[in-house]
């Protein structure tokens, strides 16, 4: 694979970084997933926005343009023939001596490298995923997509442990979201239920235009936040992320959920969104 560090296109095998680098020391820095489908970035501008706005709450000063980014992305894409998969950047505050507190002007360390999956043909989606719930360990600014992540590397181990494919964090009785994704249910009333956005939660690129969509089709969205017996009580319920666009969830710690299959709403949510992927250029 050919990743991009340090302003260079370089054999990933082959790519170093300083150890004083204080994404390594502190996990001082931000990232972004971007799906790559059939060739094309999705929704790669909003992601790109949400980099910008996780660098601009820590500080940093983005080092690239909204188009030097995109070139660059796709330069990844052209040298790895990428079709299929996942763009992963880093940006880190920069190499220095090792301090809590930071020199302005460092220069920000960029890591970017492709990940080949095809993340359009999940086998999930057909059968739905069974997920467990962890606590919610993780900071108070969950708003920044911050390479700080300990408290999701547990709760994916969790996942792991329990045989299982997801992880709905819980603030109290509260459902946040999902380790790697953002959580939604369908209420027995058809209401389609997401998290208002705050600093409680990531704002997920998937999540808006899921909503974007579920709009169109004529749904009556409610974002709030809603508790895990709700999630038992709804009659569907599902996840969405860069990774994995929206995956059904059929069971939650061994219950099961929105009758144990992948609902309709779902169903027309996920086809939709690939659709409108379809129309994008391909590069
Ligand atoms: N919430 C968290 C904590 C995440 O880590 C992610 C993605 O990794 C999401 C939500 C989903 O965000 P997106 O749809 O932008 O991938």
């Amino acid at each position: 694979r050919i990743g991009f560090v340090r302003g260079a296109f370089v054999p990933l095998r082959e790519a170093v970084l300083p150890v004083m680098d204080r994404g390594f020391l502190f996990g001082d820095g931000v990232y972004e997933v971007t799906a790559v489908i059939e060739g094309r970035l999705v929704d790669n501008d909003h992601h790109l926005q949400r980099l910008n706005r996780s660098l601009g709450e820590i500080g940093i000063a983005n080092p690239f343009s909204t188009g030097k980014w995109t070139e660059i992305e796709t330069e990844i894409m052209r040298r790895n023939e990428l079709r299929n998969g996942l763009i992963y950047i880093q940006v880190s505050r920069g190499v220095a001596e090792r301090a809590f507190q930071y020199a302005e002007g460092l220069e920000p360390t960029v890591v970017m490298f492709p990940q080949f999956s095809k993340v359009q043909s999940n086998p999930i989606i057909e059968t739905g995923a069974r997920i467990i719930t962890v606590p919610d360990l993780r900071w108070a600014r969950r708003d920044i997509k911050s390479t700080s992540l300990l408290a999701q590397v547990m709760a994916k181990h969790a996942v792991k442990q329990a045989g299982v494919k997801e992880a709905w964090m819980l603030d109290g009785d509260i459902i946040t979201e999902g380790a790697s994704s953002t959580a939604f249910i369908v209420t027995r009333g058809n209401e389609l239920v997401t998290r208002n956005l705050s600093r409680d939660i990531l704002p997920g690129i998937t999540r808006r235009t899921v909503l974007e969509i579920a709009k169109r089709h004529g749904l009556t969205i409610v974002e709030r936040p809603f508790s895990k017996a709700e999630v038992l009580e709804a009659s569907e319920a599902f996840y969405t992320s860069a990774s994995t666009i929206a995956v059904p969830v059929i069971e939650m710690d061994g219950v099961c959920v929105g009758g144990g299959v992948p609902g309709p709403v779902f169903r027309s949510l996920y086809d939709a969104y690939l659709q409108d992927v379809m129309t994008l250029p391909a590069s």
